[in-house]
């Protein structure tokens, strides 16, 4: 219900700036959002690589309805990569293909992608397609498929969403090209017809996508901070003999810190989300739909003075 309540009020502009200067003024941002810069942020993700962990890094934005703005942002991405190369960082980057254009060109997206997968393949760095709501899954994985076949399973990776009913046959579809798949539930308000509605559905999904990942070709990076997927998926590594090379965690920026460190402790790969920059408010506004003392925490700040 808090789910969808903040997911809704997310969508309406003035309330989600609202929100989100309580956000900042309490300093929850600052425990989901690295810095407003690279600049900003390197001092944490340099404290991330000290315990072990990789990154993968979000420049936020999305949802952008400018020729203008896609292609600075495909701009930005690239010297992004560059500055990763130049201060020697552990990382891989996500990008969300709506930032790029998706929602009103194509084509537009589809340049700025290659663009960015070009600079990607000249520094041997690993490229992240996030995964959307579901009016941009058929094209996102579409794009991908093409960026795929030129780039190979090395350059340029997706994410699927447990969710979707749809997703068992895309993870099928994909199996065989020994891709890189990140796995989630999915972060987005959906309506019935194409998602679960029930939370236990959506885990069950979980694990059975797990399933099918870890016993096929592909490379599974598992993105969840919930324990109960964690210890499937370990316990079905475990009995699969599956190698370190085919598998890794992620968990978000400022999210189960603890669980990260142990599971690094432990000797699993994880890989930390770490999104930065000034267009945080509808980033930030999903890590708040995804749990209600997050929106008590904001509640209880606004009416503070
Ligand atoms: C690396 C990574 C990349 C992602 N990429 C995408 C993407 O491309 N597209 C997409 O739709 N979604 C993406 N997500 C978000 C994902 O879909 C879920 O919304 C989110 O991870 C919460 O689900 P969960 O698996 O952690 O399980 P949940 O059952 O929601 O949470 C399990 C436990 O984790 C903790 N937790 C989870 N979220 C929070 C939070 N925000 N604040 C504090 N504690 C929390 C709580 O202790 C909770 O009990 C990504 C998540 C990760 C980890």
């Amino acid at each position: 219900m808090l789910r969808n309540l903040m997911l809704f009020l997310a969508s309406n502009a003035k309330l989600a700036a609202l929100i989100s200067q309580v956000g900042r003024r309490s300093g929850l941002t600052r425990r989901f959002i690295a810095g407003e810069s690279l600049a900003e942020a390197i001092p944490a993700i340099r404290e991330l690589e000290s315990l072990g962990l990789d990154t993968t890094l979000d420049l936020l934005g999305e949802g952008v309805t400018q020729e203008e703005e896609a292609v600075n942002a495909a701009r930005l991405y690239r010297r992004l990569l560059r500055r990763i190369e130049e201060t020697q960082l552990r990382s891989g980057i996500s990008i969300k293909l709506t930032q790029l254009g998706l929602g009103f060109d194509r084509e537009l997206c589809d340049r700025n992608l290659r663009l960015i997968l070009d600079e990607a393949e000249s520094l041997k760095k690993f490229v992240r397609i996030d995964m959307e709501s579901s009016a941009y899954t058929e094209a996102t994985l579409d794009l991908f498929r093409t960026q795929l076949e030129h780039y190979g399973p090395r350059r340029v990776g997706v994410v699927v969403q447990s969710y979707l009913y749809r997703t068992e046959s895309d993870v099928k579809s994909l199996i065989g090209t020994g891709c890189n798949i990140r796995l989630c539930k999915g972060a987005y308000m959906e309506p019935e017809e194409v998602a679960f509605p029930k939370k236990a559905d959506v885990d069950a999904n979980f694990t059975r996508l797990l399933d099918l990942m870890l016993d096929s070709d592909l490379y599974s990076a598992i993105a969840t901070h919930d324990e109960r997927m964690i210890a499937h998926a370990k316990k079905v590594i475990a009995s699969n003999g599956l190698p370190e090379n085919r598998y890794e965690f992620q968990m978000l920026f400022g999210v189960r810190r603890e669980l990260q460190v142990a599971l690094r402790q432990e000797g699993f790969r994880m890989r930390v989300y770490v999104p930065f920059g000034t267009q945080w408010a509808p980033y930030f506004m999903r890590r708040l739909a995804e749990r209600p003392a997050n929106v008590l925490f904001i509640l209880r700040n606004m009416f503070k003075a």
